[in-house]
């Protein structure tokens, strides 16, 4: 089990060290989205390009690039991040972000008092070295530096949805 924990912590340094999609892209035409995790002070921003954002779910994500500063969690997740989304459909980055926040013990339907949505199996989302922060659960202060690209993410998809709109 050690084992796997260091093959874990190798790949968030690595991440971290090595972030991938790092940099910017010109906003318009892409959704420019800023995420702040105050109790930690790491920062976040995500800038987005669609396909066509008119087609709504069924977008793609054609370009995808991180900006910001924090912790080696924070930006080891928005490293990730942005590696496993490139090419997916807007339906199949939400599916995504539900696994990885139910990975973390998050249910944002619970939250919001609703009836608890069914999550996907993050097995078979391919999740890959995302799996890396599943042990993030151990420390629910850093549940926030993980949780807070994806949720800067789904913003910057609201934001490229309504500005077509
Ligand atoms: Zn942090």
């Amino acid at each position: 089990m050690s084992g796997l924990e260091d093959l874990y912590r190798e790949i968030i340094l690595d991440h971290y060290r090595n972030p991938r999609n790092r940099g910017e892209l010109p906003s318009p035409p892409a959704s420019r989205v800023e995420g702040f995790n105050p109790l930690c002070g790491d920062e976040i921003v995500v800038y987005l390009q669609l396909d066509d954002p008119s087609k709504g779910d069924d977008a793609v994500v054609t370009d995808v690039r991180i900006g910001g500063q924090g912790c080696s969690i924070s930006q080891s997740s928005a490293s990730m991040m942005s590696a496993a989304i490139g090419g997916r459909t807007v339906t199949e980055v939400k599916d995504l972000t539900k696994a990885f926040k139910s990975m973390m013990s998050i249910h944002e339907d619970e939250l919001d008092g609703a009836e608890p949505a069914e999550a996907p199996d993050p097995a078979e989302l391919r999740l890959g070295d995302l799996e890396a922060l599943r042990g993030v659960v151990k420390f629910p202060v850093r549940i926030k530096c993980a949780t807070l690209s994806w949720n800067t993410l789904l913003q910057a998809i609201d934001e490229a949805e309504t500005t077509t709109a």
